[in-house]
């Protein structure tokens, strides 16, 4: 008896549900292991086998939680390669979603074959127009451009038999729900509908009883992995405060880090205050031009950029893969912009953190937040180190400057170095001691007028540690840092 109880108990802690249970095809599972995907996420896990049935469904679910493989799935699953006119259509916010959507989707079908072509305005329509008469399997667009494209009658919707609604609710907010209801409009109304939002209001009910047939709703963001796999802290902290908290952690941990303001207004002002003190950050917001904003995207990915201040909106339908840090440097407005902010860290897989900045009048909203996410926000403990306004005329915008500019101010968290007139001094404090990265930063400008920019790359052993410094401050940096004491700890700090 007792023996089978615990058999019964192994058993089922061990299911795991795989792919194959999923009844995927094979071609498919092997695109999916090919991009490293080995179990389903939730999502997929309660999606797909709906969406495989060929039913309608709307589903609540955030970027980050595999909702892009979810639909792609079905899609693969319900319509065969080869067909023209197109056979499915995703309707998505953004030109960036719909490039994302169209990789991924191109990634999944690499054994299937189907063909996927993103559409969006912004660029020239010929060559979507040359790519639409050679034959799509299916069209990831944005309802502007797609609807554009109707009314030149060169985009075929007669074949469509699979739509998916992507980021429903930013689609909304956007104001497309004329160019959605004249687009579906063009679809035959036997087809199957798959819409997915990161919020479930009244509006996107409307939409989906409107636009669907009985349709499956799947709430499934609670137990999105999301937030399991993110660890979240708050601070609090006084509007004047803020700027050396993010600082202070920015110097701790060197991350690839998305920091949320407010305003546009906001967002702009931190980014130039972080350039000035030497930190790779670009912006995006309302007021950012799309090829700028391009940009700045490309260097977040590439790594020229390392802290990208963003406003909600401005966010939307970004594809930003293994992000460390999400810091929310103003308060989120509600928990359920808390929820999609912190989705873009800790991705299907990896570990993230995010850092909640709450002034003292906002600290109610921890518990309400935790209240949603049934998940615990922790104070951070970390010892603020303060520091003077940035000196602005060393601002030079990140997505501004010419190619390489990037890489020369990266002192802080690209440690690129002051150049090659810097010299290196090494001190007696390493790992061993507790020493961190940022922790070298305070010690070397402490007392002195040295700035960020002046320090380069820092390279941290056990028992010692190499500090890059501008070849003619490096002598008094030495001499300074000889007078001072780190946890107790005589330095001893010599150029070599
Ligand atoms: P999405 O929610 O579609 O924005 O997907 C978030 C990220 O998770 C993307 O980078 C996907 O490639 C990745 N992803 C989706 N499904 C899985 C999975 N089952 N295993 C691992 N990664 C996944």
């Amino acid at each position: 008896m007792v023996l089978q109880a615990v058999f019964y108990f192994h058993h089922r802690v061990n299911i795991v549900t795989t792919f194959t249970d999923l009844q995927i095809s094979k071609e498919i599972i092997r695109a999916m292991n090919g991009m490293g995907w080995e179990t389903p996420t939730p999502v997929q896990i309660e999606a797909i086998p709906v969406g495989l049935k060929g039913s309608d469904m709307f589903a609540q679910a955030q970027t980050g939680t595999g909702k892009t493989g979810t639909y792609g799935t079905i899609i693969l699953e319900n319509i065969k390669p080869g067909m023209k006119p197109a056979a499915a259509l995703v309707l998505v916010p953004t030109r960036e979603l719909a490039n994302q959507v169209s990789e991924e989707l191109t990634k999944l079908s690499k054994y299937t074959g189907h063909k996927c072509l993103p559409i969006y305005g912004g660029v020239g329509i010929d060559p979507q127009i040359m790519k639409l008469r050679k034959g799509v399997d299916i069209i990831i667009a944005t309802p502007g451009r797609a609807k554009d494209l109707i009314n030149r009658n060169e985009m075929d919707l007669s074949k469509i038999s699979v739509v998916v609604l992507d980021e429903a609710d930013r689609m909304l907010d956007m104001g497309f729900i004329r160019d959605i209801n004249f687009i579906l409009a063009k679809v035959p109304k036997k087809r199957q509908s798959l819409l997915f939002s990161a919020t479930m209001s009244p509006d996107i009910r409307k939409l989906a009883m409107r636009q669907m047939v009985n349709p499956q709703e799947l709430l499934v963001s609670k137990d999105e992995p999301v937030l399991d796999l993110t660890k979240q802290y708050y601070f609090i902290a006084t509007r004047d405060e803020k700027r050396d908290v993010l600082c202070t952690i920015l110097d701790e941990t060197e991350p690839k880090a998305i920091v949320f303001c407010h305003t546009k207004h906001r967002a702009n002002q931190l980014m130039k205050k972080l350039c000035a003190y030497g930190y790779p950050a670009g912006a995006i917001h309302g007021n950012v031009a799309q090829s700028k904003r391009e940009k700045v995207i490309r260097g977040f990915k590439d790594g020229s950029i390392k802290i990208l201040v963003a406003t909600d909106v401005a966010a939307r339908g970004l594809d930003i893969e293994a992000v460390d840090y999400v810091i929310n440097f103003d308060a989120p407005v509600d928990p359920d912009t808390y929820v999609h902010r912190i989705g873009r860290t800790g991705r299907a897989g990896l570990t993230g953190i995010s850092v909640s900045f709450f002034m003292p009048e906002e600290r109610r909203m921890i518990r309400e937040i935790e209240a949603k996410t049934g998940k615990p926000i922790d104070p951070l403990e970390i010892k603020v180190v303060h520091r003077p306004e940035p000196d602005m005329s060393k601002f030079v915008p990140e997505q501004n400057a010419p190619e390489g500019r990037g890489q020369q101010n990266q002192s802080r968290t690209g440690r690129k170095g002051p150049s090659s007139n810097g010299s290196s001094i090494e001190i007696n404090v390493g790992n061993a001691d507790g020493l961190s990265k940022g922790e070298v930063v305070t010690l070397v400008k402490a007392g002195t007028d040295l700035q960020t920019g002046d320090i380069g790359r820092i390279s941290m052993g056990e028992r010692y540690t190499h500090v890059e410094i501008i070849k003619k401050d490096a002598d008094r940096a030495s001499t300074n840092l000889n007078g001072q004491k780190f946890r107790g700890k005589a330095i001893t700090a010599r150029v070599i």
